[in-house]
């Protein structure tokens, strides 16, 4: 049995038309949606909605990067949950390239990363998006993967929308470490900071569609 006192939800609301991405809803009565017979009831809606794959607080399957990689579909649930520890970043120096040696400290400092953990990255960058600091953010690379990758990790996630730093040699470095070892990540988490410990229990839970790369899903830590 699991015992908690604090649900954490580390995932950013979406509102609808806001944002740099696209994400409309456009609402109907449920025949026009539908095949549904009429009802006698004034209020009886249903959505239509319209997005890409990548928005909000997202997860990115294999199958974003590798042609042959899973889909969403096809990811056992119990990737998505478990115990998560949180590598903080946010104390390195600005403009950072963080290497294997530089998550393995940051890693020390959390307690070790174990055999089927969990792992975020927390970089304290994610209030500046819209500040000239923005560009200052910790850039992992590809070793840092790596090093994550020979721990045994099954998922990984950072609060900022792209795990490559303006810094990190190449734009797909981390993503091809991760997927091409068929690890996860997810993009946008909220709220690490909230977490007042760096190992908690995460509930990460995308809906299971087959053939798609990415989708939004939620994610909760318990305290
Ligand atoms: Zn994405």
């Amino acid at each position: 049995m699991i015992s908690y006192n604090r649900v954490i939800d580390l995932t950013q609301p979406i509102v609808p038309e806001q944002g740099a991405r696209p994400f409309a809803i456009e609402r109907g009565r449920t025949e026009e949606l539908t095949d549904h017979v009429p009802v006698d009831h004034d209020w009886y809606i249903m959505h239509r909605v319209e997005t890409i794959s990548h928005i909000g607080t997202h997860i990115e399957a294999p199958y974003h990067c590798i042609p042959d990689g899973r889909d969403l579909g096809s990811i056992p649930v119990e990737q998505f949950v478990g115990e998560a520890v949180v590598l903080d970043l946010s104390k390195l120096p600005q403009d950072s390239l963080v290497g294997a040696a530089e998550i393995a400290a940051v890693a020390e400092q959390a307690g070790g990363v174990n055999e089927g953990d969990i792992v975020f990255l927390r970089t304290g960058y994610v209030d500046l998006q819209d500040n000239p600091a923005f560009e200052h953010r910790p850039s992992p690379t590809a070793e840092a993967m790596k090093w994550l990758v020979e721990r045994g990790v099954k998922l990984l996630g950072t609060d900022l929308s792209g795990l490559e730093g303006p810094l990190t040699p190449g734009h797909l470095d981390c993503h091809l470490v991760l997927l091409g070892a068929d690890i996860p990540f997810i993009e946008n988490l909220a709220n690490l900071d909230q977490l007042s410990q760096p190992r908690v229990f995460v509930c990460a839970l995308p809906i299971p569609v087959q053939g798609l790369d990415a989708f939004p899903l939620r994610v909760v830590a318990f305290e």
